[in-house]
């Protein structure tokens, strides 16, 4: 299965969603909103702004490996 890489990300503070490409081997920490300019970062136990705020996983959680582990 192909992992997708562009997740629609939502804006917590404005509601703004936008398209955002995901590194594949990497996750996002923090992202800034073209709208407001808020920068986003990971919620609590989330691995990456994507699994936070995107309507997708990030492409390694997709895949089931550990990606970017904070542990
Ligand atoms: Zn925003």
């Amino acid at each position: 299965m192909q992992a997708a890489t562009q997740a629609t990300v939502t804006c917590p503070k404005c509601g703004h969603q936008s398209k955002a490409d995901m590194p594949l081997d990497a996750c996002l920490w923090f992202y800034e909103c073209p709208a407001c300019h808020v920068v986003l970062t990971p919620q609590p136990g989330d691995c990456c702004v994507f699994c936070s705020y995107g309507d997708m996983q990030c492409p390694p959680k997709q895949e089931e490996k550990s990606c970017c582990s904070k542990e």
